[in-house]
C-alpha cells in the first residue's frame, strides 16, 4: 500500500557536474523553484501534523478482528485508512522534495527519515490487514462489495486481492516470508553500497590532456565527447574498474535473483518472471513477444550502428561510439521559457482542458528548474491526490531538457486527472501505464519538432533525427536486452546453474552482438556493463520502458494523424489511474500488448527514421 509515485527519467543524464562553482540555491529566482508551501507554509506546520498523526493512527490498531462484521465495518476502516494514508504520504513528500532542493541540508534528510519512520509505523499497525481480509471468504466480501455504496470505489483493489490468493500462504508461513525480507534485501544493499560508496573510479586524460578522475557524472560527460579516444578511455576505464569487482557484483546479483526464485517458488508461481508480472496481471506473452518482436526486427538497428561508424568516421566501432551526436554543429541552446512553450505546443492537440491545467500549473510552482549546489540530480515528477504533482528537473538549455520536461510534465498531468477522477485507493497507477503518459509527450513533442524541422537547416534535421534514433536506441533497443539478459539470468538460476562473471559475461555479449550486429566490435570491457546497472536488482522492472515507448508512440501516433477517439481515449487512460489492469486500459487507449503488432511498429518507425537519416547524410 505504501507507495510513492515517483518516476526517474532514464535515458538522457542530467547531471552536467562540469561547472565546478554550482549556483547556490537562494541565488535562483522564486519563480524557477517548486512551491511546497502549498504542502506546508512552515517546518513548524510539518511538525504538528507529524506529531498529530503519530497520535491518530494508533486507532487502526483498534479495528483488528472487526473487518468481517459488516460492510459498514469494512468501510470505516478502509476509509479511515486512506485517510490517514494520504496525509502521512503528504507528510514525507514534504520532507523528500525539501531535502532533494540541497541534499547537504541534515534538518530535511532528518525529517525525511522521520517521515519514513511513520510510514513503517503505519505498516506496523495495519500489518493485520492482508491476513483479515484474506480469511474473509470471497462469497462474502463480493456481498459487501455489492451492499455497500461506499465500498464502490475498493472494488478494484478487493478483486485483486482474490486473485491473488491462491498465491497467499498461510498467516504463519506469511509471517516467516515477511521476517526474510530484511536478508533477501540484502545482496542489494552490498552491489548499491559497492556501486555507489566503494567504487573506485579510475583517471582517464580528458581532451586537453589533463588526468582526471572518473565520476558518475564525468563518465556520462566523457562518453558522449567528440574525441573517440577520450570517450572510448572512459569507457574501457570505468567498464574495466567494474570488471575488477565483477566477483563482487555477479555474487550480489546472483544472491537477489535466487531470493526472487526463492520467493516466487514459495508462494506456487511457475517462475520468477510469472510472480512479478502477476502482481499487476500482465502476461508472460507481453514479456515474450517484446523480445521476440524486437528480434525479428532489429535491421534497422544494425544499420543504424554501420551508418553512426560512416558519419563519425570511425574505423572501428564500439559500444561507446553510440553517444555521441552525429551532427557536426548541434544547434544552440534553448532556455526554459522555450522549452515551456515548445511542450505547451506539443500538446494543443490535446485539447484546451489539458493545455489550460498544464499551463496553470506551471504558473503555480509544480516544477523546480534549475540545478543548485546540492540539488538532486536527474529529473523526477511526485505527487499524490492532495498535492501538486510537483517535478524535480536539472534543466540544462538543451533539447533534451526539453524533452525531460516533456516527459515529467507528462507523469504529473497524468497524477493531476487522475487524482480528479479517482479515489485516493486508485491513484496509484502501474508503472506500466505510467510511463505511457510520460513518453506519449515526448513523442507529441517529437512528431512536432520532425514537421518543423523541414525547413530547418540540414545540421539541424540530422541533429533532431539521430537524437530520436538515439532515444529508441536507449528505450526500446537497450532496455530489451536488458530484458532478454534479466529472464535470461533468472532461468539459469532456475535452473540451478551458477550466475558466475564468466557466465554472464558471455551471455551479455552475445546479445550486445545480436542486438546491434556486425559492424560493432563488442570490447572485453563490455562483458561488465551488467555489474552497473541496478535496474537487474528490481525484479523485471527495465521491459517495461521498451512495452510503454512502443505503446506511446503507437497511441501518440494516432493523435496525431486526428483519428477519431484517440485524444479522447488517451485522456481516459489518464483519468482511470491505477483504477484497473494496465493491459486493459491500454487496450481502451487503443494498443493490445498483447500482440507484438505495436512492438513492429516501433520497429518499423525506428526502419524509416534511419532511412531518412541515410539519406540526409548521403545529401552531403
Ligand atoms: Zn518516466
Amino acid at each position: 500500500m505504501l507507495l510513492l509515485s515517483v518516476f526517474v527519467w532514464r535515458a538522457v543524464p542530467l547531471a552536467y557536474e562540469a561547472k565546478m562553482a554550482a549556483t547556490e540555491r537562494h541565488e535562483i529566482d522564486d519563480e524557477f523553484k517548486w512551491n511546497t508551501a502549498a504542502l506546508f507554509a512552515t517546518d513548524e506546520a510539518w511538525e504538528k501534523e507529524l506529531t498529530a498523526l503519530t497520535a491518530e493512527t494508533a486507532v487502526l490498531k483498534d479495528h483488528e478482528g472487526t473487518l468481517a462484521k459488516s460492510s459498514d465495518a469494512l468501510a470505516d476502516y478502509l476509509e479511515l485508512r486512506d485517510k490517514l494514508l494520504q496525509r502521512v504520504e503528504i507528510l514525507g513528500i514534504y520532507a523528500s522534495l525539501r531535502s532533494d532542493e540541497d541534499t547537504r541540508v541534515a534538518k530535511y534528510k532528518d525529517m525525511d527519515t522521520r517521515a519514513g519512520k511513520l510510514r513503517t509505523k503505519f505498516a506496523e499497525l495495519t500489518a493485520w490487514e492482508d491476513p483479515e481480509l484474506a480469511a474473509i471468504p470471497a462469497d462474502k466480501l463480493r456481498a459487501f462489495l455489492k451492499q455497500n455504496e461506499r465500498l464502490a470505489s475498493y472494488e478494484f483493489s478487493i478483486e485483486n486481492s482474490i486473485r491473488l490468493r491462491k498465491y497467499t500462504l498461510s498467516p504463519r508461513e506469511e509471517e516467516l516470508l515477511a521476517m526474510s525480507s530484511t536478508a533477501l534485501g540484502a545482496p542489494a544493499d552490498i552491489a548499491g553500497m559497492l556501486r555507489n560508496a566503494d567504487f573506485k573510479w579510475p583517471s582517464i586524460e580528458d581532451e586537453d590532456g589533463n588526468l582526471v578522475q572518473l565520476t558518475s557524472g564525468r563518465f556520462e560527460k566523457f562518453r558522449r565527447s567528440k574525441e573517440a579516444r577520450v570517450r572510448r578511455d572512459a569507457y574501457n576505464a570505468a567498464l574495466g574498474a567494474y570488471g575488477e569487482v565483477s566477483n563482487t557484483l555477479a555474487a550480489a546479483l546472483a544472491g537477489a535473483v535466487e531470493g526472487y526464485v526463492f520467493r516466487a517458488r514459495a508462494r506456487g508461481y511457475e517462475s520468477s518472471l510469472h510472480a512479478s508480472l502477476a502482481r499487476n496481471n500482465i502476461p508472460e506473452s507481453v514479456y515474450r513477444n517484446l523480445i521476440q518482436a524486437v528480434g525479428d526486427n532489429i535491421a534497422p538497428v544494425h544499420r543504424y550502428v554501420a551508418l553512426r561508424k560512416k558519419a563519425l568516421g570511425l574505423h572501428q566501432m564500439h559500444y561507446v561510439d553510440l553517444y555521441p551526436s552525429i551532427a557536426a554543429n548541434p544547434p544552440g541552446g534553448t532556455p526554459y521559457a522555450e522549452g515551456r512553450k515548445m511542450v505547451l505546443d506539443a500538446v494543443e492537440v490535446l485539447g484546451e482542458e489539458y493545455v489550460n491545467d498544464l499551463n496553470a500549473g506551471l504558473d503555480a510552482g509544480w516544477v523546480d528548474v534549475y540545478e543548485n549546489a546540492g540539488k538532486r540530480s536527474g529529473a523526477y515528477s511526485h505527487g499524490t491526490k492532495g498535492t501538486m504533482p510537483y517535478i524535480l528537473m536539472n534543466y540544462g538549455d538543451n533539447i533534451n531538457g526539453v524533452f525531460t520536461l516533456a516527459h515529467e510534465v507528462g507523469h504529473s498531468m497524468h497524477s493531476l486527472r487522475t487524482s480528479e477522477h479517482q479515489e485516493y485507493v486508485n491513484c496509484d497507477y502501474s508503472t506500466f501505464v505510467a510511463e505511457v503518459a510520460s513518453t506519449g509527450i515526448e513523442a507529441l513533442l517529437q512528431f512536432r519538432l520532425d514537421r518543423e524541422s523541414e525547413g530547418a537547416g540540414r545540421d539541424e534535421q540530422i541533429y533532431l533525427l539521430d537524437r530520436f534514433i538515439q532515444d529508441m536506441m536507449g528505450t526500446m533497443i537497450r532496455q530489451t536486452m536488458f530484458a532478454e539478459f534479466e529472464v535470461g539470468i533468472h532461468e539459469m538460476a532456475e535452473r540451478g546453474e551458477t550466475l558466475t562473471p564468466e557466465a554472464m559475461g558471455e551471455f551479455y555479449s552475445g546479445l550486445v552482438s545480436k542486438y546491434y550486429g556486425p559492424a560493432m566490435i563488442v570490447a572485453p570491457e563490455t562483458a561488465y556493463t551488467w555489474a552497473r546497472i541496478p535496474h537487474f536488482f528490481y525484479n523485471f522492472y527495465v521491459f517495461q520502458y521498451a512495452t510503454s515507448y512502443a505503446a506511446s508512440f503507437a497511441i501518440a501516433e494516432k493523435i496525431d494523424k486526428g483519428e477519431p477517439g484517440a485524444v479522447d481515449a488517451f485522456l481516459d487512460l489518464l483519468n482511470e489511474g491505477g483504477s484497473d489492469y494496465p493491459i486493459e486500459q491500454m487496450k481502451r487507449a487503443g494498443v493490445d500488448m498483447t500482440t507484438p503488432a505495436p512492438i513492429e511498429a516501433a520497429m518499423q518507425m525506428m526502419g524509416d527514421a534511419v532511412a531518412r537519416l541515410e539519406k540526409l547524410l548521403e545529401a552531403s
